[in-house]
């Protein structure tokens, strides 16, 4: 039902950022190795997002746009498992309500892909076209028929801004995939996709930036971390750009955050947020493998030693800057 997804939409979707976070983390489930994300006017009027990965086969393309359907889990065991970004099916469906959509897709073993037009959760056109294999989709006019949503945004520089952290974390979180963004025709950045770490970071930032970015590298018994950390002048505003992979694994974890910020602390009175890239590798057996399958969230066995280890290895990785 079109109000249902209306309504449903302002869950999933609450501004331009949210559509590029959903899209981009479907590329990458998809598989991608490489993904595009062009943007115009903040993303209020364009966004698109091209990808090299699977593509949806002819006979689900519509369905992909339905609500709670999802390809990605079949039944609540795969909840204990899951190893793609996305799993309710919910992205596509409150997107479409909320915008002029427009999707063209296709697999590899399919000779021909499928344009999809969709309306305010209307379906206008479908139909076979051709075209390189994976997928493209396009938002227009994101809120055109939701007005109070749409006087919610912000100016076009505050919606770029929110964009550009999105895609500078998702590419960063995933340096085997090159990722391209393009602002209002202009090349942003481009990574090169290919798994190393510093050189994502080098496409990312600009030079000066990365330049100062304070390289980290700390050992101890069953722990070690390692990875760049931004001066303590650069702060941000939210905790967007606290990359944090812990064995590997993309994570949110709230006592990271905070050893880093009570780190910072001690070198400068902040109440924003520093940046940084990270890599936690621990023994296994000091995480909880029992938490909530969106799979962002860890919990540790042993919180204290965790916290003190980063904590130490922050304030020594400053020191060491600034003498
Ligand atoms: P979810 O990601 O939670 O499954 P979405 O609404 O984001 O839900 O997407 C619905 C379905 O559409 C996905 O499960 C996937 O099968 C398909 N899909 C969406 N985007 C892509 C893409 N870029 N490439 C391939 N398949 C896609
Ligand atoms: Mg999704």
């Amino acid at each position: 039902d079109l109000t249902i997804n209306k309504i449903a939409a302002g869950e999933v979707v609450e501004a331009p950022y949210s559509v590029v976070k959903e899209l981009v983390e479907n590329a990458i489930d998809a598989g991608a190795s490489t993904i595009t994300l062009e943007i115009k006017d903040g993303g209020k009027k364009y966004i698109r997002i091209t990808d090299n990965g699977a593509g949806i086969k002819e006979e689900y393309v519509e369905k992909a746009f339905m609500r709670h359907s999802t390809s990605k889990i079949t039944n609540i065991d795969d909840l204990n498992n899951i190893n793609s970004l996305g799993f309710r099916g919910e992205a596509l469906a409150s997107i479409a309500a909320v915008s002029q959509a427009e999707m063209i897709t296709r697999p590899d073993e399919q000779q021909y892909g499928i344009l999809i037009e969709i309306t305010g959760g209307k379906t206008e056109i479908i139909r076979k076209v051709g075209c390189p294999v994976g997928t493209t989709i396009i938002i227009k006019n994101l809120f055109f028929n939701t007005p109070a949503r749409l006087k919610f945004m912000k100016s076009n520089n505050a919606e770029t801004m929110k964009i550009t952290e999105i895609i500078i974390r998702l590419s960063l979180s995933n340096p085997g995939i090159a990722f391209k963004y393009i602002n209002n025709n202009n090349i942003m950045f481009t990574t090169p996709g290919n798994n190393i770490l510093s050189q994502a970071i080098l496409s990312v930032f600009d030079k000066d930036t990365f330049k100062n970015l304070i390289s980290l590298e700390q050992n101890e018994l069953n722990m070690k971390l390692h990875g760049y950390i931004g001066q303590p002048s650069f702060v941000r505003g939210n905790r967007n750009l606290q990359i944090i992979y812990v064995n590997g694994r993309y994570v949110k974890n709230k006592l990271i955050s905070k050893a880093i910020e009570e780190a910072y602390k001690e070198k400068i009175i902040i109440n924003k947020h520093p940046v940084c890239i990270l890599n936690l590798n621990i023994d296994p057996s000091l995480i909880d493998v029992n938490v909530h399958p969106a799979k962002t969230e860890v919990k540790f066995e042993a919180e204290e030693q965790i916290y003190d280890f980063i904590y130490k290895s922050i304030i020594s990785a400053l020191q060491q800057n600034t003498t």
